[in-house]
């Protein structure tokens, strides 16, 4: 575990660099910052997941520092949103629903979170690790000259001083690297999806939404959006499955897939993939579960010929049943699997499939 205290944002060796000449303003003073916020994501006409699972940390963070959790909500006909936020654990939602805000833009809402936060001056903000987040909240931190922590894994507070401890994997994944942002507000962290959980949502708590109209220099974007289209990568929703199957390149080729698709529709679940498969050709990225892919926590993980890297337990280990089918019965993933078949693979998982079958068959499904 290696820890680093920072004066994250505006320390540079030999002064070669002064933040006064970056044009940014000056930090915040931490004397006059209090509260917990999170960014609330909302896309399609939905909140993201990883929104709900942030205001589960965020409420824990909160209450250890006994201040209030905020959510901050940008977008266009958020209806039922804000309501959802209180009931996962916000006591306060600043919405800000305008139809400029239909399509996400760095600078429309960055300019936005940055004059709320600017106004109340929370402690701690949070985002999460997503295609937007990555997009806007380092400029975000940039412009409030302070410092941000990404892709967080673990965060928690420190009782002598009440810090927020950031903790990301560092070095290919081989340390956890705790970092402390000393000097500067607030403590900004973007949060792997999948890794914290959210609250149960509780329809009788209450809490307050702050309406808020942006200005018009706050809503001009330079970014005209003409055109929306679903990559790949949104219908491949593994982060979202609660049965996963993936492959690895014990698979041998692309058309080992094949086995691994058919065992997948027989549980009804989705398909994910080690990076040495994908890296291969054999199936895309979106697939990719681990340190560089994705971060998944199904019911249930059936990892097939794969030897059980770090890299890649570090996007599955929150899996609640992990089933490893590998004919080297010393292969790492045996160390983490809760049922382990020793065996090959090309053998075991066409009779899983047709015992699956079977059993549906008989049950009626
Ligand atoms: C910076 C960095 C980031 C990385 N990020 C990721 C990441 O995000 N995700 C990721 O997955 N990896 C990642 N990796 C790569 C990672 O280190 C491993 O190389 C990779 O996960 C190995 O994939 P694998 O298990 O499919 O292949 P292998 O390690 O080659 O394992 C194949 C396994 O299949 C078994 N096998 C072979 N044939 C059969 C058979 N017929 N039946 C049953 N079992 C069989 C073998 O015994 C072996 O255990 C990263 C590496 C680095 C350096």
């Amino acid at each position: 575990m290696l820890t680093t205290e920072t004066d994250q944002g505006i320390a540079c060796d030999g002064d070669a660099i002064k933040s006064e000449e970056l044009g940014r303003n000056a930090p915040l003073d931490p004397a006059s910052c209090s509260g917990v916020w999170v960014f609330s994501e909302f896309r399609r006409g939905a909140l993201a997941s990883v929104s709900l699972e942030l205001l589960g940390i965020g409420r824990k963070l909160a209450d250890s520092r006994k201040v209030s959790l905020s959510a901050v909500l940008i977008g266009s006909e958020t209806g039922e949103a804000a309501g959802q936020l209180i009931g996962h654990g916000a006591d306060i939602v600043y919405r800000v629903d305008d139809p400029s805000l239909a399509n996400f833009t760095d600078d429309a809402y960055g300019a936005i979170l940055t004059a709320l936060i600017r106004e109340h001056k929370p402690e701690i903000v949070l985002a999460g690790a997503t295609a937007i987040g990555r997009s806007f909240i380092p400029a975000v931190a940039n412009i409030l000259n302070t410092g941000l922590t990404g892709d967080c894994t673990e965060l928690s507070i420190r009782e002598e001083d009440g810090a927020l401890l950031q903790t990301k994997p560092a070095f290919g994944g081989n340390i956890m690297a705790t970092i402390v942002c000393l000097h500067s507000r607030p403590q900004m962290s973007t949060v792997r999806p999948k890794v914290m959980t959210p609250l149960a949502f509780d329809g009788n708590r209450q809490g307050q939404i702050i309406e808020v109209t942006p200005s018009a220099a706050q809503l001009a974007s330079r970014v005209r959006v003409l055109e929306l289209v679903v990559s790949e990568q949104d219908d491949v929703n593994i982060q979202d499955a609660s049965i996963i199957v993936a492959g690895g390149r014990g698979l041998d080729s692309a058309q080992g897939f094949t086995l691994i698709h058919k065992l997948a529709d027989s549980l009804g679940g989705s398909v994910a993939a080690t990076r040495a498969s994908v890296d291969a050709g054999w199936i895309g990225y979106p697939h990719q579960v681990g340190q560089t892919g994705k971060t998944v926590a199904p019911q249930l993980y059936i990892a097939c010929g794969i030897s059980g890297a770090l890299q890649h337990t570090a996007g599955m280990q929150s899996a609640e049943t992990i089933v490893a089918i590998n004919r080297d019965k010393n292969a790492p993933i045996f160390g983490m699997a809760d049922y382990g078949l020793v065996g090959d693979l090309f053998e075991i998982v066409p009779k899983l499939i047709t015992r699956i079958m079977e059993k549906r068959k008989l049950w009626g499904k």
